[in-house]
């Protein structure tokens, strides 16, 4: 199936909650577009001394509230309109979890799988050549995404660093902690995500501890999910994947085990003593909850009418398609959705980006409760707003982070 325009999608979500706001045109109109974006060609010299251009990308949606943030994805397959979607819905995830920070993104069509770590460092440098003059500490912060690691994140700022002739951990997070990294950044996304489902559970009467759950992607966001699914919840992981394919194991997976297989084989297929199944059977699993945490548009219209979870929590960006979202709706499943149940990233890219320009840095636990308060206010405020004005969580969360950033470019004049 053809997949959807993911920008289109970001509109057609913002037009629903823009909707039941009665949001006037012009504010509807000025938040429906990026502000700003730049596009660079970016040569690089490879190994075999052959110059390779690379296109890159880095859009700021909105910065309102504050300096645009929002990661680097380094992907194959990355477009201008995935890039626009992602710094819109970065707008939307610091505003529902009220941050002072817009929204924003950034990318470079590559595949980091067939370069060397030479050509990483020549290339994310390269990458920061190109777009610093738009970036910085009170402009626009960006941060790690899919492919990218706390080590591009030490390049990019060491680059940054070097063309303002100073030491600027501010101008990106997630680095590493010898770095100027923050404590808990790590498994910020996934903890995030769990403090939600948490809460959804509580709200839904659904007792975790008997329950089990499906993870799509074996990331960053994956694998910390399988990891605090079991620590913090109590929930018992059967079923994880990755690019080449998923396990099934029903009595629950070890989620270091799976690592290291996946670490020394490059996939979690094979992981002995489990079932093989693919990533759309993985999605249909008969499981209380199910963890996205790969790439856009996996759940649609062609498989929604399928998932049996109670709660599918989107630690991905962009998972679940507009139709998709309607037909779970109606099945009355739960959908905890991308920029409220993965926002615990960027929360503490906060923290982070807090911590550097204080140059004072702050224990994991105290990392940890103040992440833990965010994200419960943020939950509590979209749940409210569901219940209240009968809506899906989706187009709640919406109406609390538009209405935030319509108030803040009201308030300065722009609108
Ligand atoms: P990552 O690069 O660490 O991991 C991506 C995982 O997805 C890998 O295991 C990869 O094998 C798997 N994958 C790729 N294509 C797949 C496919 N077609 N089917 C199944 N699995 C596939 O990336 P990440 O940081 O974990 O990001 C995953 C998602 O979470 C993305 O949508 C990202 O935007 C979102 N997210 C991440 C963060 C963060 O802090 N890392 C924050 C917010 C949102």
């Amino acid at each position: 199936m053809k997949k959807e325009n993911p920008f289109a999608i970001a509109q057609a979500q913002l037009d629903r909650a823009a909707e039941k706001l009665s949001l006037s045109p012009g504010v509807h109109a000025a938040l429906r577009e990026p502000m700003r974006e730049l596009h660079v060609n970016i040569p690089v010299k490879m190994d075999d001394g052959k110059i390779k251009v690379f296109k890159g990308f880095r859009v700021q949606y909105n910065d309102a509230r504050g300096p645009n943030k929002g990661g680097i994805r380094f992907h194959p397959e990355e477009t201008i309109d995935t890039v626009r979607a992602l710094a819109a819905w970065m707008t939307w995830k610091c505003a529902v979890v009220d941050i002072p920070l817009g929204g924003g993104k950034g990318g470079v069509i590559c595949n980091p799988k067939e370069m060397s770590q030479g050509e990483l460092e020549r290339l994310s440098r390269a990458y920061i050549d190109a777009v610093g003059r738009m970036i910085g500490p009170e402009k626009d912060i960006p941060a790690p995404d899919v492919y990218t690691t706390p080590q591009i994140m030490a390049w990019m700022m060491d680059e940054y660093s070097k063309i303002k002739g100073c030491y600027t951990p501010g101008v990106i997070t997630g680095k590493p902690l010898a770095n100027g990294g923050s404590r808990g950044r790590g498994d910020a996304t996934a903890r995030g995500g769990m403090y939600c489902v948490r809460d959804a559970a509580a709200h839904l009467g659904i007792d975790l501890s008997k329950a089990t759950a499906a993870i799509q992607g074996y990331g960053n966001a994956g694998y910390f999910a399988a990891v605090l699914s079991k620590e913090l919840l109590g929930v018992k992981v059967v079923a994880v994947s990755d690019s080449h394919g998923g396990i099934y194991v029903p009595n629950g997976i070890d989620a270091e085990a799976v690592l290291h297989h996946k670490t020394n084989t490059g996939s979690v297929v094979g992981f002995p003593g489990s079932k093989a199944v693919s990533n759309e059977e993985l999605l249909e699993l008969d499981v209380d909850v199910l963890f996205p945490a790969a790439l856009e548009e996996v759940i649609t219209e062609e498989n929604a009418e399928r998932i049996k979870a109670k709660i599918v929590a989107e630690l991905a960006n962009g998972p679940t398609t507009p139709t998709a979202d309607d037909i779970l709706y109606k099945k009355g499943i739960f959908i905890i959705p991308d920029f409220l149940c993965n926002a615990g990233g960027v929360t503490v890219s906060y923290f982070e980006w807090v911590q550097n320009i204080c140059s004072y840095y702050w224990e994991e636990e105290e990392v940890h409760e103040r992440l833990n308060r965010k994200i419960t206010k943020a939950f509590a405020d979209v749940l409210s707003t569901s219940i209240d004005v009968h809506v899906d969580m989706r187009t709640a969360a919406y109406m609390v982070s538009v209405n935030r950033v319509a108030d803040a470019m009201k308030l300065r004049g722009w609108v």
